[in-house]
């Protein structure tokens, strides 16, 4: 089975003591993960390290960068590369998001340059795709999704497509408390896996983890999880509360 995952995006928030208790709840509480589930903590880059030490003791259980730059190295102050990343043996890094993609200007080349040099230094990029309102209210969400996905990753070679990690995050649904029906994730994550099966073939659509974003709770993680091509979530605001964020752990496809 393809991976079920969960994943934290704590985005800029939590002071160090409230990360460190955060941490400390999720890893000693009863979450019996199995082979195929994986659990991922977006923490903000200075909490990665310390993050890391209490998930490296739970198989399973792993931090994720929350961006990567877009270029090597060099003069680009504030950015991280995919290189220091590596050398911190950060395995997972969120690109695309729709906070980035808005308030930074992320272009879908952009993202593509992303993805490229997170792949180059052994890191697993969760690639975030999804519609403004104006786009669902216009019922284009479909072909503005595969653009997303054409511009940004369909350059990538069949084996890096493999177990690839996409989440669907329709914005209208990012932090405003209004979830997209199982039925409208169901469709899209549908339509997400017929296109990469039409680029790359069914075997290796079948292999990708596509999760639905977007006021993702405790309260509606089943549901939204047990649809056949849900296959976990990103998850912001309700990642930030333990029990919250355990239940919807508990909720993933066994
Ligand atoms: C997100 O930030 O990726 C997200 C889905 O946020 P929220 O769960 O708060 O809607």
């Amino acid at each position: 089975m393809r991976k079920q995952i969960a994943a934290a995006n704590w985005k800029m928030n939590l002071n160090l003591q409230q990360a460190m208790e955060l941490t400390d709840q999720l890893v000693n509480s009863d979450i019996h993960l199995n082979e195929a589930h994986q659990v991922l903590l977006g923490v903000p880059f200075p909490y990665l390290l310390k993050v890391k030490e209490k998930t490296d003791k739970i198989p399973g259980m792993s931090v994720c960068a929350q961006n990567i730059a877009s270029t090597k190295n060099g003069a680009y102050t504030g950015e991280v590369s995919g290189e220091m990343l590596q050398g911190m043996n950060i395995e997972f890094a969120i690109i695309g998001h729709s906070e980035r993609r808005e308030y930074f200007k992320e272009s879908n080349d952009v993202l593509a340059s992303k993805v490229n040099l997170a792949l180059e230094y052994g890191i697993n990029p969760v690639f975030c795709c999804g519609e403004s309102l104006n786009v669902r209210e216009s019922n284009t969400q479909n072909s503005f999704v595969e653009k997303q996905l054409k511009e940004s990753l369909f350059h990538l070679t069949a084996n890096q497509m493999k177990n690839f990690i996409i989440a669907y995050e329709p914005i209208w649904a990012i932090g405003t408390g209004k979830t997209a029906t199982s039925d409208q994730a169901q469709e899209m994550h549908a339509h997400i896996r017929s296109v990469i099966s039409q680029q790359y073939g069914k075997e290796i659509s079948d292999t990708v983890s596509i999760l639905y974003g977007g006021s993702v709770k405790a309260s509606n993680a089943a549901e939204i999880f047990n649809k056949p091509d849900v296959d976990g979530g990103l998850v912001g605001g309700a990642s930030l509360v333990a029990n919250e964020f355990d239940t919807i752990i508990k909720s993933l496809k066994k």
